[in-house]
């Protein structure tokens, strides 16, 4: 495998990770042509509400269930300094200083997760450091205010946003040809699964077989996870 091909990196909370997860990456990896793709769990997310799993456990889980996918690999780094908010932009940094300057980077986003991209601590330096590519599906499409409002719009929320989508919009291929700076949408398959939704069913006593992989199931089960509701 290249060292140099473009890298993809996908950040969450994962608590648990599920398939679609596990459905974005893969098709990432197929639709973007990257060589291999990084899972980064968060350890601190600053953004949410405190994930229900221990960063340990939720890294347990994405190491299981990756562990027979090729090219794929974990990132510990986030988990490791738990103690500290999780931010993007120095996960970025620090993946850029150990892949070099020139290796394109790609960070993985949905985008559900795009479209708040604003809020994100140091967010427009996120650009300089990899480029972004949005999984889009029916129901989480990219809406573009300044697109679909014409003349007048694009003064609000989103608006700077909107103004680095229309100006760094790429295709894949545009990937390869820089380490960063573009902004690449791609559909994928529409899996309705939220770890949210997996969370309850499991505090409900339901069962969610082939909602996650069953090595994360028999994880989930021997430790007892989510068995009780958030905070209990
Ligand atoms: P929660 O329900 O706890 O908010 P989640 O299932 O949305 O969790 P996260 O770990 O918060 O999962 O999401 C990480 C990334 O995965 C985000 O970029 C999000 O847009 C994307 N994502 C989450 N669920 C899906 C899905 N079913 N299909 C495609 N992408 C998804």
């Amino acid at each position: 495998m290249s060292e140099t091909g473009p890298l993809g990196l996908f950040g969450g909370t994962f608590d648990p990770v599920h398939v679609g997860h596990l459905r974005l990456a893969i098709e990432a990896r197929e639709a973007l042509g990257l060589d291999e793709i990084c899972l980064i769990p968060a350890g601190n997310p600053p953004l949410r509400s405190a994930p229900h799993c221990a960063a340990e456990q939720r890294l347990a889980m994405v190491e299981r269930a990756i562990a027979d996918l090729p090219g794929f690999s974990v990132d510990r780094a986030e988990v490791a300094a738990a103690d500290q908010p999780s931010y993007t932009i120095d996960t970025l940094a620090r993946q850029r200083r150990q892949h070099g300057p020139r290796r394109p980077l790609v960070l993985l986003l949905g985008a559900d997760a795009f479209s708040r991209l604003e809020a994100w601590h140091r967010w427009r330096e996120l650009f300089d450091l990899a480029h972004i590519a949005v999984a889009t599906r029916p129901g989480h499409e990219l809406t573009i205010p300044a697109e679909t409002q014409g003349a007048g719009a694009g003064q609000g929320q989103g608006a700077a946003l909107d103004a680095e989508f229309r100006s760094r919009r790429g295709t894949a291929a545009d990937l390869a040809k820089a380490p960063a700076g573009r902004i690449v949408p791609f559909a994928i398959t529409a899996l309705e699964v939220s770890a949210t939704a997996i969370r309850e069913r499991l505090a409900r006593g339901g069962n969610v077989r082939h909602l996650v992989p069953d090595a994360v199931l028999d994880y989930i089960d021997s430790h007892q996870l989510y068995r009780t509701p958030h905070g209990h």
